[in-house]
């Protein structure tokens, strides 16, 4: 058996241990799922050879979710497919179709509450040739590390003019003081923790300081929701102090977010102010760390500003659990056809490594993709906005970026 020539990946003491032949789970995904990931395994395969001259390799183990899974035993979401994700804690997957009618949960949704994968975390860099909207789209290269399980993803509402709506009208309004919500109105309640919170500046604070990146800064509407906006904002200044004191400088204490005596800078921004800072100052911002809510509109915006939404790739990150991914859909009307564009999917390959401490197959990887961008050897999607390129398949653009991995 292949999965027998591999090893389990491991975790302790917060660190990533990674054998040279370590099993990686993969779903492979619906709809353009098997032609974006055909292409992305050739070139995971073939970067990994090549930094390592051929001592590591991935011993890729598939697991069935989604339409095929379901074809296959009537379950969108096996628990056999959780516990080899949970017994090998790094998967990587395609998109998954989301299942239509009634008591079926998402599987991303699934995916990250079961295995409690708090920290999405988006990376959003302009490659050179993309056409975009800005006109140095060089100057952004943020990571978002967006809180994953709380606020609107935990949101509790209620309908207006129901029953329970009314009821808790009442109760705001007669035992906790609040002086006005005007009759019928939808009430909704976002949970937002300390624990919750500082867990993901942790992790935002901890991969500046591994990455070499020079700030950190907390997104947050803390103007107008002081007590969990705010909190989140105050949280984690508060964590940033307590586990990172002698190697983070606040900006209120003047750091400047350059890195001077290689501190990182924690600075708070206002979520609204924010949006146009990532336009007009891109280049004073490196690691964001946002609630739930304002790192989904920064996340898809900051793509977007690049040119890049098409190939922005993702990770839902635990303690010891992660799952990389494509942020596109299943896009069936291409399925088959090997004709999209797998980049997202590479893309989430390169942080993949990147967590697990394979730096140089991450940046071969990338190295490939800019390669192969810059010859103009692209699929559909980014040929009919280049001019001069060529449109090649998915499996062409993969020999491309394969060319360009050295
Ligand atoms: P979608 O699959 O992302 O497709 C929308 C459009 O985006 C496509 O028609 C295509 O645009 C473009 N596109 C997407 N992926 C591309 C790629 N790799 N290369 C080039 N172009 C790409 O969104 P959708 O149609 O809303 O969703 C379809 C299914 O996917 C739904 O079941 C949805 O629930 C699911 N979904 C899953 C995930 C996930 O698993 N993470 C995420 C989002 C959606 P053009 O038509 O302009 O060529």
């Amino acid at each position: 058996m292949v999965a027998n020539a591999g090893e389990r990946i491991d975790y302790r003491s917060g660190k990533w241990i990674v054998p040279d032949r370590p099993i990686i789970p993969f779903i492979e995904g619906d709809g353009i799922g098997p032609d974006i990931w055909r292409a992305a395994q050739r070139v995971f395969d073939a970067a990994v050879a090549k930094v390592s001259g051929g001592k590591r390799r991935i011993v890729w183990r598939e697991v069935l979710a989604g339409e095929k899974s379901f074809q296959a035993s009537g379950e969108w979401l096996p628990e056999a497919t959780l516990a080899v994700i949970r017994e090998h804690r790094v998967a990587i997957k395609g998109p998954l179709t989301t299942p239509v009618g009634g008591g079926i949960r998402s599987l991303n949704v699934a995916l990250r509450q079961i295995l409690d994968l708090y920290a999405c975390i988006r990376p959003v860099r302009w490659f050179a040739g993309v056409p975009c909207p800005v006109k140095e789209p060089q100057k952004l290269d943020v990571v978002i590390f967006r809180e994953n399980i709380e606020d609107v993803y935990a949101g509790i509402e209620f309908e207006a003019g129901s029953v329970k709506a009314d009821k808790l009208r009442d109760f705001l309004l007669d035992e906790l003081g609040v002086k006005t919500i005007r009759e019928s109105s939808a009430i909704g309640i976002k949970p937002m923790s300390k624990v919750g919170s500082q867990r993901l500046v942790v992790k935002a604070i901890q991969y500046a300081l591994d990455a070499g990146r020079p700030s950190v800064t907390l997104v947050h509407k803390g103007n107008i929701m002081k007590f969990t906006e705010g909190a989140f904002r105050d949280w984690g200044y508060e964590i940033a102090k307590e586990r990172f004191g002698g190697k983070t400088v606040t900006e209120a204490d003047g750091g400047k977010g350059k890195g001077e005596g290689g501190k990182v800078t924690v600075k708070d921004r206002i979520a609204d102010a924010m949006f146009q800072q990532v336009l007009l100052r891109p280049d004073e911002y490196s690691v964001l760390a946002t609630p739930n809510l304002n790192g989904d509109y920064l996340s898809d915006a900051c793509a977007a500003q690049v040119g890049g939404l098409g190939m922005a790739p993702g990770a839902n990150v635990g303690d010891g659990f992660a799952v990389f991914e494509a942020t596109h859909g299943t896009a069936p009307k291409y399925a088959g056809q090997d004709k999209v564009n797998p980049g997202s999917v590479i893309l989430s390959g390169a942080m993949m490594f990147e967590e697990l401490g394979w730096k140089d197959a991450a940046q071969a990887v990338v190295r490939g993709i800019e390669g192969a961008i810059g010859a103009k050897r692209v699929t559909y999607d980014l040929t009919r906005q280049m001019p001069g390129a060529t449109e090649v398949p998915s499996s062409a653009f993969a020999d491309a970026i394969i060319e360009h991995l050295a």
